[in-house]
C-alpha cells in the first residue's frame, strides 16, 4: 500500500517534470522567434494552395517595382541602399508573406513602364507613387488607398512670376511621361509648354539648370526635392487629388485582399504613422501623419 502511494507520487512528479520540460521548449521557441521574426512569420503564414501568396512564398522571392529617384517614396543612395515610404510598405508586405528582408528585391520602374512591368511579370507589385485611376484600372488592379497626394508646382525660390497653375501657360514646365501630372497640367493650363522626361529627378535637374521654369507632379514628391535643396519651393497649392494604391497584375483578387489586409494592419497598429513621420514628418507644406491618416478610408 505504502509502495503504491510512493509510486503515484513519483508518477505525479514525473508528469510535472515533463510539463516543465515542455514549458522550456516553448520558451526556446519564443526566444528563437524573437531572434528571427521572419522565420516565425513564415511558419505562421499559410496561404491557400495555388494562391498568388503561396506562389510567392514557394519562390522565396518578392520583386517590387519602385522609384529610385524620389526622396520620401523610393530613393537609391550612393551605396545602392533603397529607402522610402513605398519601399517600407513593400517590405511590410514581404514580411507578412513570411519572407526575409533579403528575399524582397527592388526594381526601378518609371511612371511610363509600371503597368508594362507588371503585365510582363518583371515585378510582382508596383509601389511607386501610383495614382489609382479608372484608365489604369483597365490594365492592372489596385490595393486600397495607402496615401493621398495632390498635384502642385515646384519652382526656383527666386522665381516670382509663377504664383499658381494658370501662370504656367506659355511657360516651359517639366513633368514625367505616363504620369497623371503630365495629363492634368495640360487640362489645367491649356497653353503650357510641356517638356516630358523619364523621371522627376531629371525634371528637377532641368529646373536647376534653367532649362524649364517649373516642375509639376504630386506635392509629396516635390516636397522631398525641396527638403533636399532649399533653393527650390512649392507654389500654387494642390490642384488635383491623387490617391495612391499598390498595383498588381489583374486576376489575383486574393493578392489584392492580402495587400489590403497588410495596409489595414499598418494603419491600425501605428506602423503607417511611424513611416509617414519618418519620411514626411516636418516637411513644409505637407500635412501631419495624423491628418493624412484620418483622411484615408478606415482600416476594416
Ligand atoms: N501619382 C502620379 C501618377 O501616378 C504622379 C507620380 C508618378 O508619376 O509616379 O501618375
Amino acid at each position: 500500500m505504502q509502495r503504491l502511494r510512493w509510486l503515484s507520487v513519483a508518477l505525479v512528479l514525473g508528469a510535472l517534470l515533463l510539463a516543465a520540460a515542455c514549458g522550456d521548449d516553448d520558451t526556446d521557441a519564443a526566444a528563437t522567434s524573437t531572434a528571427t521574426p521572419n522565420a516565425t512569420a513564415a511558419a505562421q503564414a499559410t496561404f491557400a494552395p495555388g494562391s498568388a501568396m503561396a506562389r510567392l512564398v514557394a519562390a522565396g522571392k518578392l520583386t517590387v517595382g519602385v522609384k529610385f529617384d524620389q526622396p520620401g517614396f523610393g530613393l537609391r543612395d550612393a551605396s545602392g541602399k533603397i529607402d522610402g515610404f513605398d519601399v517600407a510598405i513593400a517590405r511590410e508586405i514581404g514580411r507578412a508573406l513570411g519572407l526575409r528582408e533579403d528575399q524582397v528585391t527592388f526594381v526601378e520602374v518609371t511612371s511610363a513602364n509600371r503597368v508594362q512591368y507588371l503585365n510582363e511579370g518583371r515585378v510582382d507589385l508596383v509601389a511607386a507613387s501610383m495614382t489609382i485611376t479608372d484608365a489604369r484600372r483597365q490594365e492592372v488592379d489596385f490595393s486600397r488607398i495607402y496615401f493621398r497626394a495632390g498635384q502642385s508646382l515646384l519652382i526656383r525660390r527666386d522665381n516670382t512670376s509663377i504664383v499658381n497653375v494658370t501662370s504656367v501657360n506659355r511657360r516651359k514646365v517639366c513633368s514625367v511621361a505616363g504620369s497623371t501630372s503630365a495629363e492634368n497640367i495640360r487640362n489645367r493650363a491649356g497653353q503650357v509648354d510641356l517638356v516630358t522626361m523619364d523621371t522627376y529627378s531629371a525634371c528637377v535637374a532641368a529646373l536647376k539648370a534653367g532649362a524649364v521654369e517649373a516642375v509639376t507632379t504630386d506635392d509629396a514628391i516635390l516636397a522631398g526635392f525641396v527638403k533636399a535643396d532649399s533653393s527650390l519651393r512649392l507654389i500654387g497649392g494642390a490642384f488635383s487629388v491623387e490617391p495612391y494604391g499598390i498595383a498588381v497584375k489583374k486576376g489575383q483578387p486574393e493578392l489584392v485582399a492580402f495587400i489590403d489586409s497588410v495596409i489595414n494592419a499598418m494603419l491600425r497598429d501605428g506602423r503607417w504613422d511611424r513611416f509617414y513621420t519618418q519620411y514626411f514628418g516636418g516637411i513644409e507644406g505637407l500635412e501631419s501623419a495624423q491628418a493624412m491618416h484620418s483622411s484615408l478610408p478606415a482600416a476594416n
